[in-house]
């Protein structure tokens, strides 16, 4: 005890000074590459935490200059890279909220530069000279995109739900049917939104069925709004019975009491031709009778982060005119890349060209196989060590779209001798750029859906540095 006490002093001792740490060569070095704060926190840190360690009793540890320099140089780097960065999403799902929902078109990412560069008339009416209206740049597209009277784009679609029911329901019955009580993803909860939004849940029905009477018993003098939500990622089947939005919407004209749909994906084309069923696009909720329609910018449409708002002139007007808008208003980058896609769909073919989530939503399956083919022989040139084969599975559309179409798609399967599949997935995760993969029956998986042709040969330096660096 006594001995280690004696011990842990004079190690403790043994640790370089911050000062001689800072004036050693490497010291220097670093000096010239990364600011002068940077460099002393990293070595604080470093020579703090050695310190802690020889405290707590780990009298075997190196604290000598040479020991600390390379975790310091370490350290460094990391203080001074870029927390969010790019990566390769080899999973498959297309709309992967975790790894930034859609990727925008060229030209709406060429507009977010633009008005992220300088000055724009945001807000500014040039042919009045005086102050604008920020949502003047979407109200014609989309009115156009949609068929609706009006439309407002606010944060994202959460936002939209909660500020359309807080300006048209406060205080009022909303009411939803018990099997549309829905969680999408994270911690959005109809029950739990609504509460926040000071609107009353009246629920109807049963989880499995909901009659148009359920509807009509709970109507009283007190009811605001009659509420429709996508279920999203969730689906009842069997012996179910839903309204349609065409009922409730007859309805809604009968006792003059406002229907609105949480539709979620905000899909503006008909994908049906694509194979891609089941999921009602804006313009058919809003002619089948929605008087408010509320969907995301980044899920089917392909847009950035953004909540959508398009209905009835009155009531998208009481929204617009709300004090919780201020709060959510989009951002002028946004509202560049969402105008720049909105424009894109006045030519649906080029649409789904150009905009990379309905690209890779309807990309045929031997496009998909040509990729992974590119893919596969890129990796087994450069990763001799491994066994590397193409397999037919599925991908997944994701954002809580679609969750019962199964888009047919070609994975690159990689097997290596001697190194797991766990242990590949992990080292191309914490690679530069990293590479999100899937495993399945120890196999990792390369899903060529949703890896660009201009990633192939990134993705294949990324497997062979996992691979060749373990060999
Ligand atoms: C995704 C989704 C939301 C939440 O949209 P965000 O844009 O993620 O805020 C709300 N309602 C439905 C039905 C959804 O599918």
């Amino acid at each position: 005890m006594l001995k280690n006490k004696v011990g842990a002093k004079e190690k403790l001792r043994e640790i370089p000074s911050v000062d001689s740490i800072a004036k050693s060569p490497s010291g220097l070095s670093w000096a010239i590459k990364h600011p002068m704060t940077r460099v002393i926190r990293a070595i604080r840190e470093v020579t703090e935490e050695a310190r802690k360690a020889v405290m707590s009793g780990n009298d075997s540890i190196d604290v000598s200059m040479t020991a600390l320099v390379p975790i310091i140089e370490s350290r460094l780097n990391k203080l001074s890279s870029l927390s969010l960065i790019p990566l390769i999403n080899a999973t498959g799902i297309v709309i992967h909220t975790n790894l930034g929902r859609s990727a925008l078109a060229p030209e709406a990412m060429l507009n977010v530069l633009l008005a992220a560069e300088g000055y724009s008339n945001l807000e500014y009416d040039l042919s009045q000279g005086h102050r604008g209206r920020r949502n003047s740049h979407l109200q014609r597209l989309l009115r156009e995109t949609s068929g609706a009277e009006d439309g407002i784009a606010v944060n994202n679609n959460a936002g939209a739900v909660l500020l359309a029911l807080n300006a048209l329901a406060k205080g009022k019955e909303v009411i939803v049917s018990r099997g549309e009580l829905v969680e999408i993803g994270g911690s959005f909860r109809i029950p739990d939104v609504m509460s926040a939004s000071g609107a009353i849940l009246r629920e109807v029905g049963t989880t499995n069925k909901t009659h148009l009477s359920d509807y009509k018993a709970a109507i009283n003098e007190n009811t605001g709004l009659l509420l429709k939500v996508h279920p999203s990622n969730y689906r009842i089947t069997g012996f179910s019975e839903e309204v349609s939005i065409e009922e409730l919407g007859r309805i809604g004209q009968e006792y003059r009491i406002p229907v609105m749909y949480d539709l979620g994906g905000g899909c503006l084309m008909d994908l049906k031709p694509f194979g891609i069923h089941g999921e009602p696009t804006v313009r058919e909720a809003v002619s089948a009778g929605a008087d408010v329609v509320t969907f995301s910018g980044d899920k089917l449409l392909g847009g950035p982060q953004a909540g959508i708002i398009v209905g009835k002139s009155y009531l998208i007007e009481a929204i617009s005119k709300h004090p919780i808008m201020r709060a959510m208003r989009i951002d002028k980058m946004t509202l560049a890349a969402l105008e720049a896609t909105l424009h894109i769909y006045a030519d649906p073919e080029r649409a789904r060209a150009v905009i990379p989530t309905l690209r890779m939503l309807t990309e045929s399956a031997e496009v998909i196989l040509h990729r992974a083919k590119a893919i596969a022989r890129l990796i087994k040139k450069t990763a001799t060590n491994a066994k590397v084969e193409i397999v037919e599975g599925f991908s997944q559309a994701g954002g809580g779209s679609l969750p019962e179409v199964n888009l047919k798609t070609h994975l690159v399967s990689v097997i290596a001798d001697g190194i797991s599949a766990n242990k590949i997935e992990a080292g191309l995760r914490l690679g530069r750029p990293p590479v999100i993969a899937r495993i399945a029956e120890d196999r990792l998986l390369l899903d060529a859906r949703t890896i660009g042709a201009h990633e192939i040969g990134t993705l294949a330096d990324c497997v062979c540095a996992v691979l060749c660096g373990e060999a």
